[in-house]
Formats: structure tokens, sequence, C-alpha cells
């Protein structure tokens, strides 16, 4: 069941690590289960689903887009989306700006870092994160504010790998937190791997399948 779920990792995290409940292609009925037992911070891939999601759904619950983006969609989630997890462009940081100016909010980015080895994953270097946060064009985008970083590890059953990527991240975290303010959020760990990256310095876990069931996309 959702709840006893939901009960049963919440006592493996500590209360300082922001648990996201990733919910994507589950139904509405299950994100309400969570809701009901107290869950209000929900991750979704799909804009358009999650947009979907959020008409149906109480409007106190916090929304992230944990998915790769895409920049002629951000338009649909500017007026509600909390936090978005997966940039990568300064490009795509321009895109929420502006959509985000149209509502007159502000909206909370995380870069995303490449640190897995494999080819498929998506993410910007080091190097190129802090390229984006000493450009100059980040100082006129006053309707966006980058609050921290995303990683995701390699899919792989080596325990050494997954820790030194996470470790790798916590440490390049550790690095520009001092240059840059505001940068708090660390997310990374999935239902897979949230306590080695939790031991590594995570303070956002996104874990879907833990909660919800693995999910079918036949279905
Ligand atoms: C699907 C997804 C998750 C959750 O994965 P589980 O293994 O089901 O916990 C976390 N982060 C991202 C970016 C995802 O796409």
């Amino acid at each position: 069941m959702i709840k006893d779920n939901l009960h049963n990792i919440k006592k493996t995290i500590p209360e300082q690590v922001t648990l996201v409940a990733v919910s994507k292609t589950k139904p509405v009925s299950d994100i309400q289960e969570a809701y009901n037992a107290g869950q209000r911070v929900f991750g979704e891939n799909k804009i358009q689903e999650m947009v979907g999601k959020y008409e149906e759904l109480p409007k106190d619950i916090e929304w992230h887009m944990i998915g790769h983006l895409q920049r002629n969609k951000v338009k649909y989630m500017a007026h509600f989306v909390n936090l978005i997890h997966g940039v990568d462009s300064l490009k795509t940081l321009i895109e929420i700006d502006k959509q985000a100016k149209k509502h007159s909010r502000v909206i909370n980015c995380l870069l995303q870092a490449k640190i897995a080895k494999e080819e498929s994953k998506f993410g910007l270097s080091f190097n190129e994160i802090e390229a984006i946060l000493n450009s100059e064009e980040i100082k006129t985008l006053k309707n966006i504010k980058v609050v921290g970083l995303m990683g995701m590890s390699t899919f792989t059953d080596n325990v050494k790998q997954i820790t030194d990527e996470f470790e790798s991240l916590h440490e390049f975290h550790n690095k520009i937190k001092n240059a840059h303010t505001n940068l708090n959020i660390l997310s990374m760990g999935m239902s897979g791997d949230y306590e080695l990256a939790i031991a590594k310095g995570s303070n956002m876990v996104r874990i879907g399948s833990s909660i919800f069931g693995v999910r079918n996309y036949n279905a």
C-alpha cells in the first residue's frame, strides 16, 4: 500500500532531506492516496502529464519537473511549477525566465550535472555549470533562481561507481556553494540508491517505484 510504503521510506530519510514522490505514469488516485497520507511534494517527468494532474488535484501540492525539458512546453507549467530539476542549458533558463515573467513568478531551478558514464544521460559538465553561474546573462534573468544541483548515477549494480559519482557531485556542490549563495539543494538519489545518495550529502531524493510500485509503460 502506498501509505505504508511512504511511511517506511520516511523512516529511513532524515528530516532535513526532502522527499519528492515521483508519480510519473501513475494515476491521480495514487497521488491522492499519497496526499492523504501527508505527502505534498510530487515529481513528474512529462510536462503535459503534470499539468493534467495539477488541474485535478489539491492546490497545495508542490509540483517538481524532474524530466528532460522540451523548451517549447515550459509555458504550460510556468504558472504553477515549484522546482525544475533538469535544466541543462542557459537557453532553457532564458525560456523559463521568459515564461515565469508572464505570470509574475520566480521559478526555482536546479542545474543537472552529468555524473553518470552513460551516453544516454543528460546534463552539464562541472565546467559548464560554472560557466552558466558566472555568465553575465544569468544576472539579467530576474524570474528564475538557481537553487542547487541535480544528478543521476549510472544504472549499475556497481556500488563503488555509484558512490564515486555521488561523491564527485557532492564535492563540486560544496565547492561552488561558497561562491554562489542560494545553491542549497542537492537533488540526488532514487529508489535504488537514495540511502547511498543521502550518505553522500543529498538533501533531496526522488523516489517513485518504492512508493507507488513498478511502472508499467504499456498501460
Ligand atoms: C523516474 C525518475 C525517478 C524515480 O525513479 P525510481 O527508481 O522509480 O525511484 C527519479 N528521478 C528521475 C529523474 C526520474 O526520471
